[in-house]
């Protein structure tokens, strides 16, 4: 008695129906998800954001050990604003052999199909459980994944592996990059252009601090891991917006800078903020309070997204090959939650159904096919969690 499509499309087409816009409150898809899955027997838990509007759901089917396989997915979905669709993005419609609706493909599809087979573990005489993890906020720099891991790391178990379903059309994924954008702002003190040394001229330091980004950008190349299959195949770092000023003649007291870097591994991004702090620290700021004392530099982390490393020996990746008979996995583009749950020790790859193709777009689709792929996955699973 396997779950068919049927279910799994009856229950994408109530998810769908919650518009789960990472701006708004998910509460009510998180309602519905802990409800089926509590009538199961399910363990399950769910965790509040600060503002109270959004839950992270973990639940788990069989015992509470460690070892466990976690199936992750996200439950907000982009906006729809400014896109022409040809039906209701919130109402699901199947047409040609897809299914259409914001989050069918990113990533609806994944839990819908997660939590058709649900009903079948809970049957199975489980040796070893499945977790059940769908958060709020990923769209929007992963924050409601950054919140459940401090709820994982208190757990009296340990789950061993995560499948995180995003879409990459049933290939396994076992890396990519990270993401860390910020915004500095340079607050200086304004004054004539005749005199610059009565003022600090914030746009000055401004150009200073990019300097020492590109300078720590050549020591992060040396810093290339060997082997690295990323295009380029070490952290990247970028300096996307400066402004400031106002004219010729007048010393600017204020500027701001927008700058990202791309980590292959995690120790870069941290090499990075620890050397530009020290330079902010011992250079910058004692040359510009000697002037003003309430000259400052001011960071705000726009979002930082860790990077899924690609491991040598991985038993997600033996697992999930195993599942889908791929033989080999590839490294993607686009960030996901992945590399959270790799920072815990959770051993890690990205696979799921649909292409990133449709992700974000109007008229966002799966396949049914990509569901039927996820299903045999999601059904062959069983033999490794009651072997
Ligand atoms: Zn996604």
């Amino acid at each position: 008695m396997h779950p068919t499509r049927d279910t799994t499309l009856e229950i994408l087409s109530d998810l769908i129906g919650f518009p789960t816009v990472s701006a708004d409150s998910n509460l009510a898809l998180i309602d519905y998800v802990a409800e089926y899955l509590g009538k199961l027997g399910a363990s399950v838990h769910t965790f509040r954001d600060p503002g109270g509007t959004k839950a992270n759901i973990f639940a788990t089917i069989g015992p509470e050990v460690d070892g466990g396989i976690v199936l992750s997915g996200h439950s907000d979905v982009v906006p729809v604003t400014d896109q022409v669709w040809s039906s209701d993005p919130f109402g699901m419609r199947i047409a040609e052999g897809k299914a259409y609706g914001r989050g069918t493909c990113d990533m609806k599809g994944f839990i819908a199909a997660a939590l058709a087979m649900a009903p079948h573990y809970a049957r199975c005489e489980l040796k070893r459980p499945v977790h059940f993890a769908f958060t709020y906020d990923e769209e929007v720099g992963c924050l409601g994944a950054q919140a459940l891991m401090h709820e994982l790391a208190l757990l009296p178990f340990k789950p061993a592996v995560c499948i995180i379903g995003e879409p990459t059309e049933m290939r396994i994924i076992e890396g990519h990059k990270g993401c860390c954008e910020y915004t500095v702002t340079f607050s200086g003190l304004e004054g004539h252009g005749s005199q610059p040394d009565l003022g600090v001229n914030a746009v000055e330091y401004a150009v200073r601090y990019v300097t020492r980004l590109m300078e720590l950008r050549e020591v992060l190349k040396r810093r290339s891991p060997e082997g690295s299959r990323f295009d380029p195949p070490w952290t990247s770092l970028q300096i996307g917006r400066l402004s400031g000023g106002v004219a010729h003649n007048v010393i600017p007291g204020l500027a701001h800078l927008d700058w990202e870097m791309r980590p292959v591994q995690n120790g870069d991004a941290d090499f990075v903020k620890r050397e530009i702090a020290a330079y902010v620290k011992d250079d910058l700021l004692p040359a510009m309070r000697a002037i003003s004392k309430d000259a400052d530099i001011s960071t705000e982390i726009i979002g930082e997204v860790d990077g899924l490393e690609p491991v040598p020996e991985s038993e997600a990746l033996k697992i999930v090959a195993e599942l889908t008979g791929a033989n080999g996995a590839d490294l993607v583009a686009f960030g996901t939650e992945a590399g959270l749950f790799q920072k815990l020790g959770i051993s890690t790859v990205v696979c799921g159904p649909g292409s990133i193709e449709q992700a974000h777009k109007p008229d966002e689709f799966i396949a049914l096919d990509q569901i039927d792929q996820c299903l045999v996955m999601l059904d062959k699973l069983t033999a490794k969690l009651t072997g």
